[in-house]
């Protein structure tokens, strides 16, 4: 009988390197930096807390927007650090992980024929998204010193087609943060056109050396057309456990939730009850964040400066890119590969996150 035959929707998309590049760690008994999660676990009472919920018997549905006490949870998060104020029930919706919520609001508003910009190194989830609806992802290099954004080249990227942008700070794999100027700046080459904006602020609590998170949800204007994504994940610990959330105005929200509500429909309820309780207990969790992983940074620095890698301390994030140069001038993803089998240590090739060309 003849295999079934069908036509990929994706076919650049391969096996992802992380997947790759853990087996291979794990085949060689190699230590794994390249898998972007933490080693250690997040805090006892959340845990109690998980399993409190789950034994009462808070197993069924939640509400498809999201339990509550979360909403209300973020809501004060976002008043207290920010300075914005939110409606919980018509601006905030809890997805299943940030990955749910990058993918629904790409497809909330990218039509066949959009153009959508994003800044390589780019996260490897949006460009799929963006070509299941139909759009066309425009890339732009960040610049190779300091992962900066080239101004003149997303204006000279602008055009009728363009519908979003997408932007990523603290950016996974540099490590770069965006600062006030920098908003300032996207409004203003967005504002004739009102182009929508999708910020990815995963690592929002890890910025480093007294940096603040410039998160746009600070930015009056750009906020008013804005898609600000983040995960619970990154902020308590807990990647496995795959809650998110997705912040926008209210028009923008209602139409959200037309799409999250047949992706997932809701978010596991005993844990969106535990992270509740737990924000409420516990504000400092996330205010002694940067603290906490900026000791990690400070630590794995302080040994690389005893290498030949070069490197510019990461900003934010718990990535740290490395310049192999003096060491090599084999092809990233062949040192990466090296490095796993031969030394023992395995990490990510930053090519990996280019357009193909
Ligand atoms: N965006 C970025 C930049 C990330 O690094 C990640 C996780 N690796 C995500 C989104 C996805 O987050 P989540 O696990 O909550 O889906």
């Amino acid at each position: 009988m003849a295999g079934i035959q069908i036509q990929s929707k994706l076919p650049k998309v391969g096996t992802t390197i992380f997947t790759v590049m853990s087996q291979l760690a794990a085949k060689h008994q190699a230590i794994n930096l390249s898998q972007g999660f933490p080693d250690f676990s997040c805090p006892q009472r959340l845990l109690d807390l998980v399993r409190q919920y789950m034994m009462e018997g808070y197993n069924q549905y939640a509400p498809m927007t999201g339990v509550p006490a979360l909403l209300e949870q973020i809501r004060h998060k976002v008043a207290q650090l920010y300075g914005r104020n939110l409606s919980a029930t018509d601006e905030i919706t809890v997805t299943s992980g940030a990955t749910e919520a990058l993918f629904v609001a790409i497809s909330t508003v990218v039509r066949p024929g959009d153009e959508v910009i994003m800044f390589d190194p780019a996260y490897d989830s949006y460009e799929p998204a963006v070509e299941l609806n139909g759009g066309k992802s425009i890339h732009i290099p960040l610049m190779p010193e300091d992962y900066s954004i080239d101004w003149q080249r997303l204006q000279d990227c602008i055009n009728d087609k363009t519908r979003l942008i997408i932007i990523n700070s603290p950016h996974n794999p540099s490590g770069a943060v965006l600062s006030a100027q920098d908003l300032d700046r996207l409004a203003e080459i967005t504002r004739q056109r009102g182009i929508l904006i999708l910020s990815d602020e995963v690592y929002e609590h890890i910025v480093f050396d007294g940096g603040v998170h410039q998160s746009v949800l600070r930015h009056e204007e750009l906020a008013q057309r804005s898609f600000v994504v983040s995960s619970f994940g990154k902020t308590y610990h807990t990647t496995g456990w795959k809650v998110g959330y997705c912040i926008a105005p209210k028009a923008l929200t209602h139409e959200f939730r037309k799409i999250h509500q047949y992706v997932t429909f809701c978010t596991v309820t005993p844990i969106q009850l535990a992270l509740a309780d737990f924000m409420a207990e516990v504000p400092e969790h996330y205010l002694e964040l940067p603290q906490f992983y900026q000791k990690k940074r400070d630590y794995f620095c302080e040994l690389l400066k005893q290498t030949k890698f070069r490197f510019r301390p990461a900003q934010g994030t718990y990535f740290q890119l490395v310049d192999y140069s003096e060491l090599s001038s084999e092809k990233d993803v062949d040192f990466a590969r090296y490095l796993t089998q031969e030394i023992g240590v395995a990490a990510i090739p930053i090519s990996v996150f280019y357009e193909e060309e």
